[in-house]
């Protein structure tokens, strides 16, 4: 199995949250900061193949993550993208979620009709986290979900 996101090595150095089927891991090639994957812990590759309990939780599990990138990036908005398929951008072949907090002043927000030109360009050329970057980030992210594990609750 060659899919990074079925590496339980990746995945445990990126993860910052979990539940029963999916998790929530910083992204290796951040755009912005904050910038999250919701990944399903199932290996399946389009949305339709997601399965009743998969269904159920997704939208629970999405406010969750989101709501933990936006105190990690300290604002309220973001986007949220799936690219499917690999015309659409996708580099990676297992279902996963973009969630990017997104501010006024962002780098993003030159042009914010070529937002998504600027983030497929950044999947492609971006460089990526070094080691220590990436653990700082999840700490972040861990520490956020820790504090307002009461919040997230409420979210589920
Ligand atoms: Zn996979």
């Amino acid at each position: 199995m060659e899919c990074v996101f079925c590496d339980k090595k990746i995945i445990d150095a990126e993860k910052f949250y979990e539940d029963r089927y999916y998790y929530a891991a910083y992204n290796l090639r951040a755009f912005l900061p904050g910038h999250s994957l919701v990944i399903p812990k199932r290996h399946v590759e389009n949305l339709t193949e997601l399965n009743k309990g998969e269904k159920e939780d997704l939208v629970s599990f999405l406010n969750r993550t989101i709501f933990i990138a936006l105190k990690f990036a300290e604002t309220e908005d973001y986007d949220l993208v799936l690219q499917q398929g690999e015309s659409a951008g996708r580099s990676v072949a297992h279902l996963h979620f973009h969630v990017i907090p997104r501010k006024e002043t962002d780098k993003a927000n030159k042009s914010k009709a070529e937002w998504l030109f600027e983030f497929n360009k950044n999947e492609v050329y971006g460089r990526n986290l070094t080691e220590a970057e990436m653990k700082s980030a999840v700490e972040k992210a861990e520490g956020i979900a820790k504090k307002y594990s009461s919040e997230l609750k409420a979210l589920s």
